[in-house]
């Protein structure tokens, strides 16, 4: 019996993982504009990232580009993705008379809100994030340039020169590291006592509750694989906190076909979890890879429980209910 043979391994399969609330309101928005206006719609930057969302997407008639000024002249929608986008953005569509859809997560979006009203209040605004994601320049976009400083790590915390130290705010970019951010907001706080911080968390639910997960399973596991992609903020933090939690061995991989199987051999216990953008389906593959060479036993292990769903944009809500 050739299953006898294998090498027995535990999964340990974190719950939650993958899609947020955020990304499948996003993914839902591109599926519901497609049914109620028809191919192409278009998509400024991919919607989430992940290329197998973004191919399915592409496949139902939805085409992706960086920049408005490569959607031609008509009719057709474009969908701004999950990760928000600067003011001059939407300014620019209307601009061009072009009809657009917002599929910024509601939760960025109130990060937006914070920048706003701190800025109307007169606080110089610092933000906590990795210079070049989208949603950093999204952003950092909601107020005019110079406005806010971004800050990267503790050396820029330590380095920051504001012009009135007195009165600052800081937010940041929803999909970081909790522990790397909380380091580098201690160094603020006692160089800046002042400073003002969000009512709420900026750094996310699902970001938070993936983090959180991950700490549980890591020092129990011989190796860790992350589903997700390269360019996925809240992955790659998902494979460092594996990393620092204790797991020996933690890769980020988008499908079965990129594990190196060198780095799994021997092992009998993996830990198993998914980027907010990574389909269930992409598990599902990389579990059956594994399943193809080890005796698997999976185990889910639940750090909390997720019911929250973001409303869908007002024009969507009809052709959602058919
Ligand atoms: Fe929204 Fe958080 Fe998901 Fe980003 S990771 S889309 S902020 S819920």
């Amino acid at each position: 019996d050739q299953a006898a043979a294998k090498p027995k391994l535990t999964v340990l399969l974190c719950a939650p993982r993958g899609f947020c609330a955020g990304v499948d309101r996003a993914i839902q928005i591109v599926e519901l504009a497609l049914e109620k206006y028809g191919p192409p719609v278009y998509v400024r930057h991919e919607i989430v990232h992940n290329k197998f969302v973004v191919e399915s997407l592409r496949a139902k008639g939805a085409v992706f580009v960086e920049e408005l000024d490569e959607i031609p002249e008509g009719d057709r929608p474009v969908i701004f993705s999950a990760h928000g986008v600067p003011k001059s953005v939407p300014a620019d569509a209307s601009a061009r008379n072009m009809f657009f859809l917002d599929a910024t997560c509601p939760l960025v979006s109130k990060v937006h809100k914070e920048a706003q009203l701190h800025h109307k209040r007169g606080h110089d605004i610092v933000l906590i994030g990795h210079a070049g994601h989208p949603e950093v320049i999204g952003t950092m976009g909601q107020l005019p340039e110079g406005t806010v400083s971004l800050i990267e790590t503790e050396e820029d915390a330590r380095a920051f020169q504001p012009k009135d130290p007195d009165n600052l705010a800081w937010i940041t970019q929803t999909t970081l590291s909790i522990d790397d951010t909380s380091a580098i907001v201690a160094i603020l706080k006692e160089r800046f006592p002042s400073i003002l911080a969000p009512h709420k968390d900026d750094i996310c639910y699902a970001t938070t509750n993936r983090q959180e997960a991950v700490k549980e399973v890591a020092p129990r596991a011989d190796a860790m694989i992350v589903v997700g992609a390269p360019n996925s903020s809240n992955s790659q933090r998902l494979r460092e906190v594996a990393e620092r939690a204790g797991c020996p061995h933690s890769a980020l991989v988008q499908r079965a076909s990129e594990i190196d199987w060198q780095d799994f051999e021997g092992i009998s216990t993996l830990a198993v979890t998914a980027g907010a953008s990574a389909p269930e389906v992409l598990v599902e593959e990389i579990i059956e890879a594994f399943a193809n060479r080890f005796d698997v036993t999976v185990e889910v292990v639940r750090t909390a429980e997720e019911t929250i769903a973001f409303n869908l944009p007002r024009e969507l809500r009809a052709t959602a209910a058919e």
